[in-house]
């Protein structure tokens, strides 16, 4: 993934005449930070825990990223996704830079108070080096609100004061902001829907309204299957990691999340209306789910999911990658080629870190916004993303990849 992320500032920056010093300086990171720290488990012994807090870049604002807790969390992973937050929070136009934290664990494995423990201990190390003007953490892969909830209480208590905007992704009764759970996968839907008006005539269909699959029924593929429905979308697919349906009078998010929570899996959930009926569709393993011949894929899981093996075999007319590097390099550049349009996950998915932004600016003022005011301001900061990035790619006839990672270092150099 780092890889990955070097080469395309890297390609972009050439392309741009950088000099190999200004190109090493967007690459290398500010600060890393890697420690280790204690933590007390419940049968009163101690183990020491691995953390990371990676600083990538500031030029734009203080850093922003989630925090991961993972047992695959590794200096690299850090690195590179503090990287890629440098370019998708300059793509949003938002006044931040990158960063992204992580501890190695699985959090599985720990009882709720060992959770708790290692949350507060891990906020207690990085507590020097962030702040809501320096560097500002949320969730991210097994973090959740209630998990920032005990890292900003910390935080707090090792300051002396409130300091809401230090941390987003915390519940709203914590200063949380309405529309964040579902930000990211409306944000998602509102660029699609905006670069299809552009499009106009170019993605036909026989219906009037556009197939949508989409791989990963959680918080982004949910909200993403839900917002593209209401939007008049038709989903006819969507899969979870044990499985995935078809259906193709199109389903109904809301009774397929019902089911699967009562299953504990979307497999066998055909869901129309408020009716789920084996007669209404058939399942389908996530291979067969990418390669559908829908008008838009949403790959919404896992990294690196459309690459070399089934390249040749994608339908899809649009590809919206709404999970963090979904289509490999190899991949992107063979689709772009073929005509398929793919919206990047710096851009597809940068509604969560919008909605964040709008916590952030709520927090700092002590004043907050009704859902429907947050929906609207993520609605044109979105939109204004898109046209920057949209414009670039047909004025240039590049990829709009290529053109997002243009506007991002451009921006960032504009304020060196
Ligand atoms: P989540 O844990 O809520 O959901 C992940 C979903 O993927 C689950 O439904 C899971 O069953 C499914 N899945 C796992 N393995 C799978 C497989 N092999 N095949 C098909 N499905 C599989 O996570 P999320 O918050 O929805 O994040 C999904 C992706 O979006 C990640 O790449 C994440 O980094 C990215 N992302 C999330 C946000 C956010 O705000 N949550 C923001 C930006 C990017």
């Amino acid at each position: 993934m780092l890889e990955s992320a070097w080469a395309t500032i890297i390609k972009t920056a050439k392309g741009l005449g950088l000099k190999k010093n200004l190109i090493n300086q967007l690459i290398e990171p500010e600060m890393i930070h890697e420690f280790s720290f204690p933590v007390r488990m419940d049968d009163g012994e101690t183990k020491i825990f691995k953390g990371y807090r990676v600083q990538h870049n500031s030029v734009l604002g203080p850093y922003k990223g989630g925090i991961r807790f993972h047992l695959n969390v590794t200096k690299e992973e850090v690195q590179a996704l503090a990287t890629l937050m440098t370019i998708k929070c300059a793509v949003a136009g938002l006044p931040y830079g990158g960063g992204k934290g992580g501890v190695v664990v699985d959090p599985k494995t720990l009882s709720e108070t060992e959770l708790e423990r290692l949350s507060r201990a891990y906020a207690a190390k990085i507590a020097p080096f962030i702040g809501e003007d320096l560097d500002v953490p949320a969730p991210d892969v097994n973090t959740n609100p209630k998990i920032i909830a005990w890292m900003l209480e910390e935080y707090e208590r090792i300051l002396g004061r409130k300091s809401p905007a230090t941390f987003t992704g915390k519940p709203l009764e914590k200063g949380g902001s309405l529309g964040r759970t579902e930000a990211t996968g409306r944000g998602g839907v509102i660029v699609l829907k905006a670069l299809l008006s552009r499009l106009n005539s170019k993605i036909k269909t026989k219906n009037s309204k556009l197939t949508v699959a989409v791989q990963g029924f959680g918080n982004v593929g949910y909200y993403f299957a839900k917002v593209a429905s209401e939007e008049g979308f038709k989903i006819v697919a969507v899969s979870d990691s044990k499985g995935g349906v078809y259906v193709r009078d199109g389903l109904t998010p809301e009774t397929t999340l019902r089911c699967k929570k009562e299953k504990g899996t979307v497999a066998g959930c055909y869901c129309k209306g408020s009716i789920c009926d084996v007669r209404y569709g058939r399942s389908i393993t996530n291979e067969e789910l990418l390669e559908l011949p829908v008008d838009v894929l949403a790959p919404a899981a896992l990294e690196n999911v459309i690459n070399k093996k089934n390249m040749e075999k994608i339908k899809a007319k649009i590809i919206v990658e709404m999970a963090n590097g979904p289509v490999t390099d190899e991949a992107y550049d063979y689709l772009s080629k073929k005509g398929t349009i793919i919206i990047p996950d710096v851009l597809a998915n940068s509604g969560g870190v919008t909605v964040s932004y709008l916590e952030w600016v709520q927090g700092k003022q002590g004043y907050w916004w009704t859902e429907k005011e947050v929906n609207q301001k993520l609605d044109e900061m979105m939109i204004k993303a898109i046209d920057v990035i949209e414009k670039k790619s047909q004025t240039k006839k590049i990829p709009l990849r290529q053109a997002a990672f243009e506007v991002a270092i451009e921006r960032i150099l504009g304020k060196w």
